[in-house]
């Protein structure tokens, strides 16, 4: 297990359609540096905050409530150990864990280049080791982006959300036991939701056998396994590209890099698997023991996970709220990408929360963060996050009514001033502007109605009429770098991007319009925001790094993907354009699930239907889930299925091989910024710990399922 898994979290249908190759390399010429770089920045072309931006950052200080230090007091309250092993090392021999990168935190009050606000969070979430939440409830923090929770029940522990990777559950298991858990065994397991930074470490703390024969409940809301997968599945490589943008994932932790993710530190890069619950809550509310415990199940679909759940605990008066409340205004759209959320539901379940059990909790927990203790903080924290995604829903909307774009809306919404003032509000994962976008999105689409944008040209097309236009490289240029020296950083990406997407090989431009957004990037609250900004910074100047993409996926997920996500996705995978012409049909029988399947070559399109076979197939293929998998999984072809007499196949076997033929293995390598798959550098020195092969940046990320 490595951190190239997230990468390919496509799977590979067999080794034989492997096509990652080495990218074209080209160097450019070094061009002179208009403002000097800064000594001590990890990047040789990195520059200091300027004094537009060391402006905007104290006019940000000045705003912000920080008289209010209550989250530093809730965050530091019941701890009983800190973690002292500042790294926690993976069984493949890479490093899983590393907080030591980010001590430098809390060397300084303040960083020239980092959000005031950004710092604050990061300091709360440099908290690392085992606290109590109330008497009889443990969480232990800062071992992965989130914290895991141990409930003590009549027999054992219940853990809730065992992080990403199973070597941070071991050592939080074992920090854990050394302090409190009396060597009490686990008795069950509660999954809040659906992303990968809630389940990933499971197969550290109990055994697969254990929850198959019912010894070990294992709980987590309806529709749990369909959910976990399918969200990353289509579009997962372009996904996983985005994630080098969102995650700053080639950034090293420095002031002028990756400074942390607001919902916690980092992503571990540890072993992920997935264990299938064995018992799910299928009620808007249900209400059962577990291990002895009264526990009150609100199921909260469609909110920040498409499937989610909170948990009361009345005999202790405990409010667990999953990811649904959290020190931080969350995602409506995630700058990775995935559907848009709910805005209105999520805030609804809040409300039902407040009134369901938030008017007599005395504390309140969640998956990340810290707790909050005290009714009148609960309600505070629940009316607010309430009210938070409320207002965004119904103002942006309420503009949209009026004829804001959605190309406008982020400059024209507001978050109300008194949420503003509440740090719990923040946007810390979710930024105001980027969710007012995605506001729009769920309800209008990405267009603004202005025709001119309806069949817009591309970018590389429009731009060269614009540089023409504008007097030519030169003086785009000068003008660039004037406003860049005022400070009107967005106004000179404006232009400078133009000449970028009409000149990718243009060094000047393309180092002008890197330190443009490196200011915007120190300049940004939101870690999405900054680490974005900061990641086309890098790319530009770096270019996208060389390596080889390796394929591989955890066989837990692809056994949670089900046979028909697996052909919809081969759809995808088929370049079209080489089926011309091409047609067939084939049944597929599995039988030892019970599953058939029609999968139709025509019209240059690969479809699937479940619960149907043809009258008469061109191929029948009968091969049964179990074996299927491996092939998923890219261990074994389907030619070395059937040669083997795994698979059974009847009919035209050739087609099978024509199929494999115009399938494509999707590289996250693809360029974003233009010009820059055509440099490359030696980027080891940039690339972040944990990363076992020093090969490719672009296996330095840790998982298939992406966390949020
Ligand atoms: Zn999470």
């Amino acid at each position: 297990m490595n951190r190239r898994e997230l990468i390919q979290s496509a799977p590979a249908t067999a080794a034989a359609f492997a096509v990652a190759g080495d990218l074209l390399l080209e160097s450019g010429a070094a061009r002179a540096q208009q403002i000097d770089p800064l000594q001590g920045h990890f990047h040789p072309k990195g520059k200091a905050p300027s004094t537009h931006t060391l402006e905007v950052l104290s006019q940000a200080k000045a705003g912000l409530p920080f008289a209010d230090t209550r989250d530093f007091e809730e965050q530091a309250k019941g701890l009983i150990a800190s973690m002292t092993e500042m790294t926690i090392p993976a069984d493949a021999g890479h490093v899983a864990w590393d907080m030591e990168r980010f001590r430098f935190l809390d060397q300084q009050d303040e960083f020239d280049s980092i959000h005031p606000s950004l710092h604050r969070i990061s300091r709360l979430n440099n908290n690392y080791g085992l606290y109590e939440v109330i008497p009889g409830i443990y969480q232990v923090r800062g071992f992965d982006l989130s914290d895991i929770t141990f409930v003590r029940g009549k027999t054992g522990w219940i853990v809730f959300d065992p992080l990403i990777s199973a070597e941070p559950v071991r050592a939080a298991w074992a920090l854990f036991q050394k302090h409190v858990g009396q060597g009490l065994p686990v008795s069950a397991v509660i999954y809040s939701h659906t992303h990968g930074d809630h389940w990933g470490g499971v197969r550290a703390i109990v055994e697969e056998a254990d929850v198959r024969s019912g010894k070990i409940p294992l709980i987590a809301p309806f529709d749990f396994m369909d959910f976990t997968v399918s969200e990353n599945v289509y579009a997962g490589n372009a996904m996983n590209r985005r994630l080098f943008y969102q995650y700053g994932l080639l950034l090293p932790a420095a002031p002028h890099g990756y400074v942390g993710q607001g919902l916690g530190q980092a992503v571990s890069a540890g072993a992920t698997g997935l264990i299938a619950p064995n018992r799910l809550v299928t009620q808007p509310i249900e209400e059962f023991e577990v291990d002895g415990v009264r526990m009150i199940f609100q199921n909260t679909p469609n909110t920040e996970a498409p499937r989610e759940m909170n948990t009361y605990f009345p005999d202790m008066k405990a409010l667990w709220m999953a990811e649904n409340v959290i020190a931080s205004l969350h995602n409506i759209y995630t700058l990775r990408s995935a559907q848009v959320r709910d805005p209105l539901a999520w805030s609804k379940y809040i409300a039902d929360a407040l009134y369901r059990f938030g008017l007599e909790a005395e504390v309140m927990f969640a998956s990340h963060h810290w707790p909050r203790w005290g009714n009148d903080r609960i309600q505070d924290v629940l009316r607010g996050q309430r009210d938070l995604y409320a207002n965004m829903n119904n103002q942006v909307l309420h503009l949209a009514n009026q004829g804001v774009t959605i190309n406008q809306i982020q400059n024209v919404y507001e978050v109300p001033k008194g949420l503003q003032e509440k740090w719990y509000c923040r946007g810390y994962h979710g930024s105001p502007q980027h969710n007012a976008r995605g506001v729009i999105q769920r309800y209008l689409g990405f267009w603004d109605c202005n025709p001119t944008t309806l069949i817009p040209l591309s970018p590389a097309d429009s731009a060269p009429l614009y540089v023409e236009m504008m007097g030519g490289a030169t003086k785009i240029l000068a003008r660039g770098r004037e406003l860049h020296a005022a400070g009107k950083y967005l106004l000179a990406t404006e232009i400078v991007n133009k000449l970028v997407q009409a000149e990718p090989q243009n060094t000047e431009a393309a180092e002008l319009l890197a330190d443009s957004f490196e200011q915007l990037g120190y300049q940004q609250e939101n870690p999405g925001l900054r680490n974005s900004f900061l990641a086309a910074a890098y790319e530009l100047r770096t270019g996208i790094p060389q390596g080889k993409a390796a394929s591989s996926s955890s066989p837990d997920v692809i056994r949670a993907m089900s046979t028909e996500l697996f052909l919809n996705f081969l759809g995808i995978r088929m370049d079209s354009r080489k089926a011309e012409g091409m047609r067939f049909t084939m049944n597929l029988v599995t039988p030892d699930n019970g599953e058939k399947f029609i999968v139709e070559l025509e019209n240059a399109t690969l479809t699937n239907i479940k619960g149907f076979q043809a009258a008469n197939p061109d191929l029948t293929l009968t091969i049964n889930r179990a074996d299927l998998e491996q092939t998923m999984m890219g261990a074994k072809t389907l030619d070395a299925q059937i040669a083997d007499g795994t698979a059974k196949a009847v009919g035209n076997v050739g087609l099978l091989k024509r199929l494999a033929e115009i399938m494509v293995n999707f590289d996250p390598r693809f360029e974003i910024m233009p010009g820059t798959k055509a440099r490359t550098a030696d980027t080891d020195a940039f690339v972040e710990s944990g990363v076992p092969d020093k090969g490719d940046p672009y296996q330095a990320v840790p998982r298939q399922s992406i966390a949020e």
